[in-house]
Parts: C-alpha cells; sequence; structure tokens
C-alpha cells in the first residue's frame, strides 16, 4: 500500500537569514527516492514561500540569480540572548501558520524533519512538538545538520536521529529538483566531501570519505528542470567542487554547453586546484562571481593555500580575461589565538591585488578541534546552550574581536567595497 510520506523544512529564528542558494538537498534526495519507489511525497516549507504569509510579516526582497530574503517577523529575543542590542526575527511561519499548513496535510504515515544551523535547533524542536500534537505517535525521523552535531537534543524528543550521510539512502543519484519545479535555481554537487582536514570546518563529520556524484545523471536532470521551468541558475554545494583541477566539474560543463546556464558557487573554491583549463570554463562559461576560500593572508590554521597561490591564481584567472574584481575571497575572522592586525592585513592584501574580500566570522562547530580551542576563550558557555554558537554572536564570544572591533572592520570592508563599487556584494 502507498505510504503517505511527510518532508518538513522548519521555520528559523536568527538575527538574520537570507537564502543565498539553500535547500534542504539531503531531504530533497530522499523525497526524490521515495517517490521513485512510489510513495506519496509531500513537502512543507515552513521557511520559505508564499505559503508562509500572513498579515503583518515582511516580505522578501528578491536579488539576482535566485537569491532572496525569507518572510520574516520581528519577535522577542530568547532570555538568553536578551544582551544583543540587535533586532531578533521569526523566517517563516509563524506557531499558528505552521498548525494550520500541518494540520492542512492530514496525518502521515511518516514524517521526516531537516534541520539546520545548531543554533536553530529550538526551532526544529517546535515543529516536532506540532507533529506530536496534531498526529500523536506517528513515526517521526530527524536528520541533516544539528541532527548529525548535537543529537542528543533530538533524541530527548524520542525521534529517530539520523547523522551526516548515512540518513540518505545509497540509491539516490539525483537531486530531487523534479519534484520541486517552484526552485528558483538547480542545486548541484558532483562531489561529496573534501580531501582537506580544516579544523573549524564539519565537512569529514558529514562525509569521512570523498565521494563522486554522477555528472550525467545530474546534467540529464538540470536539462528536465530547465525546460520544465525556464530557469537558468545553477549552485553548486560542493566542499571540494574543483577537485582533481576541476575534473568533474569540467565533465558536468561539457555535457550542458557554453551560453545556456549561470553558475554559481557560493561555497569557498580551492585556490590551489585553479590551472590554465579551468580558467579557460571559467571564462567560457558564465560564472558571474567565483569566490575562494582563503582564511587569512599570514597566520594560517590550514595548508590548504598560501598567498602566493591567491596572487597566482588570481593572475591566470585575469590572464584568461576573467575580471578581477569578480574575484571574491573569504577571509575568517575571529578564530581562537588570531589577532586584529592579522585579519587587518589580509584585507588590505586582498584589495591591494583588486579582489573582493569577504569577512565570515568564526562560530563553534560541535565535534571539530578548534570547537575545543574556542572553549578555553570564550564568553559564552557556547558549549550547553547553542544559542550562543551563533556565527553573529562571535564578537560577544571572542575577548580580543569585540564588537567595537568588529565595527572597525566592518567600516574598512565598506570603505574598499565604496571605491571599487560593487559587482554584487
Ligand atoms: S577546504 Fe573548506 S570544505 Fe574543505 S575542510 Fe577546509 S573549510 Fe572545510
Amino acid at each position: 500500500m502507498t505510504k503517505k510520506l511527510l518532508f518538513i523544512n522548519p521555520f528559523v529564528e536568527d538575527f538574520t537569514a537570507y537564502n543565498l542558494w539553500a535547500v534542504p538537498l539531503g531531504l530533497f534526495r530522499i523525497m526524490e527516492f521515495f517517490e521513485s519507489q512510489g510513495e506519496e511525497v509531500i513537502y512543507l516549507d515552513l521557511l520559505d514561500g508564499p505559503r508562509v504569509a500572513e498579515e503583518g510579516m515582511i516580505p522578501p526582497v528578491c536579488r539576482s540569480w535566485g537569491r532572496h530574503s525569507y518572510w520574516k517577523r520581528e519577535i522577542e529575543k530568547p532570555r538568553e540572548l536578551s544582551f544583543v542590542p540587535r533586532s531578533y526575527f521569526r523566517f517563516g511561519a509563524s506557531d499558528e501558520k505552521a498548525r494550520e499548513l500541518l494540520a492542512a496535510v492530514g496525518r502521515p504515515d511518516k514524517v521526516y524533519i531537516t534541520t539546520g544551523m545548531t543554533y536553530w535547533y529550538r526551532c526544529a524542536q517546535r515543529v516536532i512538538g506540532f507533529v506530536r500534537e496534531l498526529f500523536g505517535d506517528v513515526e517521526i525521523d530527524v536528520g541533516g545538520i544539528s541532527a548529525t552535531l548535537i543529537p542528543a537534543l533530538f533524541e530527548r524528543e524520542g525521534v529517530t536521529v539520523h547523522s551526516g550521510r548515512a540518513q540518505i539512502p545509497t540509491e539516490i543519484t539525483g537531486t530531487g529538483c523534479r519534484s520541486l519545479p517552484g526552485l528558483m535555481f538547480f542545486p548541484a554537487n558532483l562531489v561529496e566531501g573534501c580531501p582537506n582536514r580544516c579544523p573549524y570546518c564539519s565537512s569529514a563529520i558529514f562525509y569521512p570519505k570523498v565521494s563522486r556524484r554522477s555528472t550525467g545523471t545530474q546534467a540529464d536532470n538540470l536539462e528536465k528542470w530547465h525546460a520544465e521551468t525556464g530557469r537558468a541558475d545553477v549552485a553548486f554545494y560542493d566542499d571540494a567542487l574543483l577537485l582533481r583541477n576541476g575534473r568533474y566539474l569540467r565533465e558536468f560543463l561539457d555535457r550542458l554547453g557554453p551560453g545556456k546556464y549561470r553558475f554559481h558557487t557560493p561555497n569557498g573554491l580551492h585556490l590551489h586546484e585553479v590551472d590554465d583549463r579551468l580558467c579557460e570554463y571559467f571564462t567560457c562559461y558564465d560564472f558571474p562571481q567565483l569566490r575562494f576560500g582563503f582564511e587569512t593572508a599570514f597566520a594560517r590554521y590550514d595548508d590548504k593555500t598560501s598567498l602566493e597561490q591567491l596572487i597566482q591564481t588570481a593572475g591566470r584567472l585575469t590572464a584568461h580575461g576573467y575580471p578581477r574584481d569578480r574575484i571574491g575571497v573569504y577571509l575568517l575572522c575571529g578564530l581562537p589565538h588570531q589577532s586584529v592586525a592579522e585579519v587587518e592585513k589580509s584585507i588590505d592584501v586582498v584589495a591591494e591585488l583588486g579582489l573582493r574580500p569577504y569577512l565570515s566570522e568564526f562560530s563553534p562547530v560541535p565535534g571539530t578541534s578548534l570547537y575545543f580551542d574556542h572553549i578555553t576563550e570564550s564568553k559564552l558557555d557556547f558549549v550547553n546552550e547553542p544559542l550562543y554558537q551563533n556565527n553573529t554572536l562571535s564578537s560577544f564570544r571572542s575577548p580580543v574581536f569585540t564588537p567595537d572591533v568588529m565595527k572597525r572592520l566592518r567600516d574598512r570592508l565598506n570603505k574598499i567595497y565604496e571605491t571599487e563599487g560593487s559587482y554584487s556584494s
């Protein structure tokens, strides 16, 4: 007998949240699998989309290439965050709306709930509560980021918790997009995992081994999605998209041909993988912006790249005609033992090269080695309260990167952006 399966993406509460090509890709793949098995699959997005709208909410603002903000409403901060002088929001459905949308679905045979950032755990817990309230003892599986990193907080809710890749049936090779024609962009993922082991990153927790996914299946799915929707933006979800000098990316692009799609790389690309052949692809195909992971220019935690590599790669790309001001560089700030001068110097070095620096604030990720380093210096007890793991709170945790220092760094960045003009923020 056909089973009715309900898949839920919970709402979020935070100081800020923005959809920069974010979708619950793991959940989509599981949905696709069960759809292919003939089950009835229902997707309830409590975070994004017009269904969550209610009177009095702030509507989303759409930016280029499928990026947008969420429907939101200002709410009272949780007691633990009352000291933060910033507004706090519910992004997505209110409690009443969430109950109403769930009730409209009717009792399913099983519920799958995905989880995002660890500091959003309370929202996922609340959704579990609503499901219980409406559907009694229905079976609930929880997976995703928080479920993997802080499983105990969900296990105590009496649900089945799945960790990392284990939640996704191995038969799944597609993307899940066939069942979601409303998507503004196509999420692609050619390589799972990353061969590097940066001490602040959880990639290895989710993917202990690096493996490739079928470029052929994904190219076919992309073409089908494009034929159905007429849309042309593709966002890569890879941690190591350029693995083996972009071999898998080139394979994927060769199947599609230039001139049809726009490709976006929100995750930091690896500088050392860029050779002349790959540069040709970046200029021949439409990559409006490239963003490279760099960390800092001098005192580094990782050994995945160097300042020399940044200079070399930028030179190589521009020699092939890729505009310098469209090369973005992610810098990390607020790391344990990092100095402010180090971050300032890194911003200046990147700007002097004519590239665009992006500052990412460090957030401690359970299970990574810097998480434990940060415990000794942090002013907030983020171990016992995951709300404090939010990167927005990095200046309240760090004894060095205080709110004043962060303001100074942001002002420095803004001055650079004003001087250089903005291709796309
Ligand atoms: S290179 Fe990027 S994805 Fe890979 S481990 Fe480091 S931070 Fe994580």
